[in-house]
């Protein structure tokens, strides 16, 4: 019947999954610099929103901190892969703190944007949850600020000086539905309003979402590994749950409930763009246990960015050979 445990199970795991190439980046920076200059290495907030990274980092010597006045003078620093605002970038500089820049480079794109707004008097307007520090780190890399909406409420409430001189921005993790209908009643209210000339939601967000949506429709439980802290993760685990799939977020295969599988045939598995790839495998072992498993591959959007590392780790690297 519908509510017994199954004796056999499907998992689907959706492609792409996992791992982008800013967070690839930004864990490669720590570790180089961990390598080229030695722990320790300090780090401003988590490099990347998943614990398991964060652990496996410290245990080569990152020290994680909230603020930079956790960091001692002259201690080597990096940046997170979310940015930060200005005011840190400035209060590195008269610190004369030594430091590495791993913000995405598609997250400093949408800082210029905001900038360049600004420069032509616009009110930026930014599309993004409140509290997330890549949305801080935006807000405070545009000069005047940003006014935060979330939802197409938030946008008739809006207050601005001129509603003809406004421009919009989004946080690169946001779901790609919301945001369309977001910017749309942006349009509406504010017609000559101006926006990015190419989507600010990264390569990485729209795939993992489109490939989740395809998932979905194949299966009767998803799983999305990744943190609850994590937004890209959180967009997954929502858009299971619209198309109706009972839906966890789980940070690692221990927090799988066998209840859950009561009368579920098939288990769609994905993974956040943060969380690694280990975690999958260990989560695919997990549902094995509760009955023998059959693993597939959907197939999706290839995917080949790759981001340059900074050019002083680059530098450091080729002298060492
Ligand atoms: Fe960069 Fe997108 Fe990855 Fe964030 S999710 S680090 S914006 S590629």
């Amino acid at each position: 019947s519908a509510h017994e445990m199954p004796t056999r199970l499907r998992v689907i795991l959706a492609s792409p999954r996992g791992f982008c190439a800013g967070v690839e980046r930004a864990i490669e920076i720590v570790e180089r610099a961990l390598e080229i200059y030695g722990p320790p290495v300090y780090v401003r907030h988590e490099i990347v929103h998943n614990k398991h990274v964060v652990e496996t980092l410290r245990a080569q010597g990152a020290v994680f901190v909230e603020e930079l006045d956790e960091i001692p003078d002259g201690a080597m620093t990096v940046f997170s892969a979310h940015g930060v605002p200005q005011a840190v970038v400035k209060e590195a500089g008269r610190r004369a703190l030594p430091v590495i820049d791993a913000t995405c480079p598609l997250v400093s794109k949408v800082h210029r944007e905001g900038q360049n707004l600004a420069r032509k008097g616009r009110e930026v307007i930014m599309i993004g949850h409140a509290g997330h520090p890549e949305v801080e780190g935006t807000r405070g890399q545009v000069p005047g600020g940003v006014h935060l909406v979330s939802k197409v409420e938030d946008v008739e409430s809006l207050q601005v000086r001129d509603p003809d001189m406004v421009g919009y921005v989004t946080q690169t993790t946001l779901s790609v539905d919301d945001t369309k209908d977001v910017i749309d009643a942006l349009k509406t209210r504010f017609p000559n309003i101006q926006g990015p000339d190419v989507k600010d939601i990264c390569y990485a967000t729209q795939n993992r979402q489109t490939a989740v949506r395809e998932l979905a429709r194949q299966v009767d439980l998803l799983l999305v590994v990744g943190a609850r802290n994590s937004s890209n993760s959180n967009r997954l685990a929502e858009i299971g749950i619209t198309m109706g799939v009972p839906s966890h977020l789980i940070d690692d295969a221990t927090m799988v409930q066998d209840e859950w599988f009561r009368g579920v045939s098939v288990v769609g598995v994905t993974a956040g763009a943060s969380a690694p790839e280990r975690l999958v495998r260990d989560l695919i072992a997990r549902i094995d246990q509760v009955a023998p498993s059959s693993v597939e591959h959907l197939q999706g959007i290839k995917e080949n960015m790759q981001f340059k590392l900074p050019r002083v780790l680059a530098d450091a690297m080729a002298e060492r050979g």
